[in-house]
């Protein structure tokens, strides 16, 4: 295969994370990043050019024989960078100027959705200050939103709560332009609630293929109090988008949304990120924007299996319907790490302290947004510094290892929320009928119970197999003689909650797959653990010896058992799912040939 060589353009986490996940791409032989930042430098040739030198870059492509080049910001795309490259007859990722207009305009944009029919807030758009504000005293009334038409590096929307602060906002972005031109008109929006949502999809212009959902958290402090942010922190899957939203968004928002485009005349290819307001589950938009959400890319670029540079190539040969997308069916979430004053102002330079204990943890990956080298130590360089990203079987295991990441890490004056990824916990705790995800996996389809937390270790290689086919499965202990009511219950409840199969790994007197098995009718796998002195003949024989009428199978002892156990519980799931079917075929295939090409001396 032909390697090729790819630039990535931007400094942030959103960044770090596109060139990390590209590293590791077999279609790459080296990645570039302009400017980067030091972490991104441990897997990118971070080259000194700014984002808005677009002579630069185009020159340095050219030089270096660069064989794509992906987008990360806005900014260079409203300045018409992918243009630039376009009449060099260089391939870029990320839209023209035209089709970047669907976030440098807010008017455009409320235009086109209006247009289109897809469904966001109700709006006017104004020049004249003293019309707005009569507009909004006499007939929207407040809570209202009020927003600078162009780009405000995030800080253009003003969600006033009083006729005195509408009245202020729209004196900030006509009068005083505090936002310069891009303040030269703005618009007067119905304040929409609800839970948001990042949905975002890549598209060649035709086919829009999805990304798996998220949620960003706007604000600086803990329950979305105080100033907005370039972001906090986020996590995916959002269980707020149900597999029926799902649905829903892409038929009337994200299709038609790049309809309307070509039908402008202005075709996009890139990434679409539709910012969205979720109520008693009705989609709003209240933003598009042209590129990857930051922080959002972290979690997401952290689940996705899928090789990214397969993705791009799709995109720009216009075949990304030949993509289908694999996740890790886990949950990620990102918490960031900021300098002290952010979104304030803030110093920098400051000694980050605990990075090599974290780079030892499993599972966890820390982007770097503002970091720079002094000698071999990283320092602060940024607002934003770290994206501390981890994966759990559960939204509360991603959380708890994320913190735990996060405690690692210290710099003076460093401050991060402390509630990211709770809003998820929200929707999955006690949600019994929580809808399946099935666009995401968010939604555990088999559920692996232990007697006890020593069979753990064991019972995870049954996890590990089924996350390699990308079923989602959750993790309990309940013990059969010593939380027999919990035990009970958890049965009685897995089929209500859309679990498919159990699977029950136990030691000595071993009657945790029975008690299951007496409690529902989905099937039961029981796994006997070894660890007692007689070596898990006990608990073979307590699991495998039911009565007739209430079956159990049984699997060997130990980790083959638990491997086992998640296979037969595949098994059960491909006879209703012929992409899984198709996977089981290949893995038999892949696990015989291993054997056959077997070469052994004499
Ligand atoms: P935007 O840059 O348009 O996404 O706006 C930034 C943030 O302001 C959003 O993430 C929302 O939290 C909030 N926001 C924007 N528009 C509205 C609206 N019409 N009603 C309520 N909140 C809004």
């Amino acid at each position: 295969m032909d390697q090729k060589k790819i630039l990535v353009i931007g400094s942030g986490g959103r960044e770090h994370a596109i060139c990390w996940k590209l590293a590791s791409s077999p279609k790459i032989s080296r990645v570039f990043c302009a400017p980067g930042n030091s972490g991104i430098s441990q897997h990118a040739a971070c080259i000194s050019l700014r984002v808005s030198d677009i002579n630069g870059l185009v020159s340095f492509v050219k030089k270096e024989g660069i064989d794509m080049t992906v987008v990360g910001p806005e900014a260079p795309l409203v300045e018409g960078l992918a243009d630039s490259f376009s009449k060099h007859g260089l391939a870029v990722f990320g839209p023209t100027k035209a089709a970047a207009e669907i976030e440098a305009s807010k008017v455009f944009s409320k235009e086109l959705l209006t247009e289109a029919g897809i469904r966001t807030g109700s709006y006017k758009v104004f020049t004249d200050p003293d019309a707005a504000f009569d507009y909004v005293k006499s007939i929207v009334g407040v809570p209202v939103a009020i927003k600078a038409d162009g780009l405000a590096a995030g800080k253009g929307v003003l969600l006033a709560h009083s006729l005195a602060e509408a009245e202020e906002a729209i004196d900030l972005i006509l009068r005083k332009k505090v936002f310069g031109e891009a303040g030269n008109r703005l618009i007067v929006e119905e304040f929409l609630t609800g839970e948001e949502a990042s949905f975002m999809a890549v598209t060649d212009g035709t086919t829009v293929l999805p990304l798996a959902t998220s949620q960003d958290h706007k604000s600086v402090f803990d329950n979305d109090m105080g100033p907005n942010t370039g972001g906090m922190g986020a996590y995916s899957p959002a269980p707020v988008v149900s597999s029926a939203l799902f649905d829903d968004i892409m038929e009337n928002i994200m299709r038609p949304a790049v309809k309307a485009m070509a039908k402008a005349k202005r075709p996009y290819q890139g990434v679409l990120y539709g910012g969205l307001m979720i109520r008693d589950g009705i989609p709003e938009v209240l933003e598009f924007n042209c590129r990857f959400g930051d922080p959002e890319a972290q979690p997401i670029l952290m689940r996705l299996r899928t090789d990214l540079m397969e993705i791009f190539e799709a995109a720009l040969e216009g075949r990304l319907n030949e993509i289908k997308l694999e996740w890790d069916p886990r949950t990620a979430v990102c918490v960031v790490m900021a300098s002290g004053g952010y979104p304030g102002n803030y110093e920098t330079g400051k000694v980050i302290h605990g990075l090599e204990k974290v780079a030892e943890m499993q599972d966890v990956m820390v982007f770097h947004a503002g970091t720079a080298k002094d000698g071999d130590r990283f320092v602060t360089s940024g607002g934003r510094v770290l994206g501390v990203t981890a994966l759990g079987n559960t939204i509360s295991e991603a959380i708890d290892l994320a913190y735990e990441a996060v405690g690692q890490i210290s710099w003076e004056g460093m401050h991060y929320r402390r509630d990211i990824g709770q809003k998820a916990l929200r929707h999955t705790s006690g949600a019994a009928g929580m809808p399946e995800n099935r666009h995401t996996g968010s939604t555990a389809k088999v559920g692996i119970v232990m007697g006890s937390l020593s069979d753990k270790e064991v019972m995870e290689a049954a996890r590990d197999i089924l996350n390699e086919f990308g079923i989602a499965c959750e993790l309990r202990v309940a013990s059969a003689h010593r939380s027999p009511g919990l035990t009970a219950s958890y049965a009685g409840e897995a089929e209500a909650r859309g679990i498919k199969v159990l699977i029950a790994g136990a030691g000595m007197a071993a009657h945790l797959a029975g008690t299951l098995a007496a409690n529902t009718i989905l099937p039961v796998i029981g796994v006997p653990v070894g660890n007692s002195a007689l070596n898990g003949i006990d608990a073979l024989l307590s699991t495998a010896q039911m009565p007739p009428g209430v079956p159990v199978a049984t699997m060997a002892i130990g980790e083959a058992g638990a491997k086992n156990a998640a296979l037969l519980a595949l098994q059960i799931l491909a006879l209703e799912d012929r992409d899984l079917a198709r996977k089981l075929k290949e893995y038999r295939e892949a696990q015989a040939k291993e054997i056959e090409e077997l070469e052994i001396g004499n």
